[in-house]
C-alpha cells in the first residue's frame, strides 16, 4: 500500500490538522517544539477482535477509553519498563480496519513523536519504515470483564474463558479499562495486526510498506492505482504539510521531479538519511541531482528509464 500526496493547494482543514498535531505534542513536551523537531509515525495497538492467547476481547467502550488514556503514555520496547522511553504517544483515536480475510474490525490507532535531533532517532525511523519494528503490544489494566456467554462478572459463573459452549466460544468481554501503561515494540504480538502504520500514520493494510508518493494531477498511473485501490490517505498535497515530512521520507516515488523543481520545491530534502527517491529520468534532473552534496545518483536503464537518488547516512 503506498501513501500519496498530489501537488497542489493547502486547505484550511488539512492545515489546522497539523497544528492540531503539534499542539497535541507541546501538551506534553517541557519546551515548545515544532513539527520540523519531531518524527511522527502511528501504531494499530489493539482491536475488538477476540484475542487467542488469553480469549478476551475488548469492547467498543474499551477502545475509547483505550484510546483516551493512551495519550501521554510511552513507547518502549519489549514491554521492558526499566529502559527509558522511545517515543510518546500523542493523540489516538478508534478506527475501523479491514483484516486478512475482509472482516471489519475496530482498532485503536495511536500516533507518536520522538525528537529528531536525538542520538539514535534516525535509526528508530529506519527501523520502522524498513519493516524490522513492526508488531507492537499494549500493556494495560482493566476494572471487571464479563462473561460473553451469560454476561456475569469475573468468572462467578462457571463459564471459563475460550471454553466452546454450544455453538460460542466463551470470551473475557474487557468493558472497563482503568489504566494503559505503555505501548510496545515486540518480537511478536498477541492481538494479530497490531502493527506500526505507514509513513505520517494512515490506515492500510497488514502487508503495507511506507512509500510517500508526490503526483502530479492527471497521472494516468495515479489514477489506475486509486481506481484498484491500491493507495491510502490519498490527499492534496500541501506546500506546509511537505515541508513537515523533511527528512523523514525513507522511500519516495516522485513522477516529475523536473516540474516540482521548477515550481520551487526540492522534494528530495524530504528523504531520511539513508532514503531512496524513484523518479523518471531525464538530463537535466540528473545533472542537477548529480551535483549535489550527500546524495548518490544512478540511472536504471529500462523500457521507462528511472533515476534513484539516494540520501547519504
Ligand atoms: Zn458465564
Amino acid at each position: 500500500m503506498y501513501h500519496s500526496y498530489r501537488a497542489a493547494e493547502l486547505t484550511d482543514s488539512q492545515f489546522n490538522a497539523v497544528q492540531a498535531d503539534l499542539a497535541a505534542i507541546n501538551a506534553l513536551a517541557q519546551t515548545p517544539l515544532q513539527l520540523e523537531d519531531v518524527y511522527i509515525r502511528s501504531m494499530y495497538l489493539c482491536s475488538d477482535q477476540p484475542c487467542e492467547t488469553d480469549w478476551s476481547q475488548f469492547t467498543a467502550r474499551a477502545l475509547e477509553q483505550i484510546s483516551r488514556l493512551v495519550v501521554g503514555q510511552s513507547v518502549i520496547g519489549g514491554h521492558d519498563r526499566r529502559t527509558l522511553p522511545l517515543a510518546r504517544f500523542f493523540k489516538a483515536s478508534v478506527v475501523e480496519r479491514l483484516g486478512p480475510s475482509g472482516e471489519r474490525a475496530l482498532w485503536v490507532q495511536a500516533w507518536f513523536y520522538w525528537l529528531r535531533k536525538t542520538s539514535g532517532a534516525t535509526d528508530l525511523l529506519l527501523n520502522i519504515d524498513g519493516g524490522i519494528y513492526r508488531e507492537v503490544s499494549i500493556a494495560w489494566r482493566y476494572r471487571h470483564w464479563r462473561c460473553s456467554i451469560c454476561g456475569k462478572e469475573d468468572g462467578v459463573c462457571g463459564h471459563r474463558p475460550g471454553d466452546q459452549v454450544e455453538n460460542a466460544r466463551c470470551l473475557r468481554l474487557i468493558d472497563s479499562i482503568v489504566d494503559v501503561l505503555e505501548g510496545s515494540f515486540v518480537y511478536k504480538g498477541a492481538d494479530e495486526g497490531a502493527v506500526v502504520a505507514g509513513a505520517r500514520s494512515i490506515p492500510a493494510d497488514m502487508n503495507e510498506e511506507a512509500v510517500l508518493c508526490i503526483w502530479q494531477h492527471g497521472n494516468p498511473l495515479f489514477d489506475l492505482l486509486c481506481r484498484e485501490g491500491l493507495l491510502s490517505d490519498v490527499r492534496e498535497a500541501i506546500p506546509e504539510e511537505l515541508q513537515v515530512l523533511e527528512g523523514s521520507a525513507t522511500h519516495m516515488w516522485v513522477d516529475d521531479l523536473g516540474r516540482a523543481f521548477c515550481s520551487g520545491r526540492e522534494l528530495h530534502r524530504l528523504l531520511a538519511p539513508g532514503g531512496v527517491l524513484v523518479t523518471c529520468q531525464t538530463d537535466s534532473i540528473t545533472s542537477r541531482m548529480s551535483g549535489l552534496p550527500n546524495f548518490l545518483v544512478a540511472g536504471e536503464e529500462a523500457e521507462f528509464p528511472a533515476l534513484i537518488i539516494r540520501r547519504l547516512e
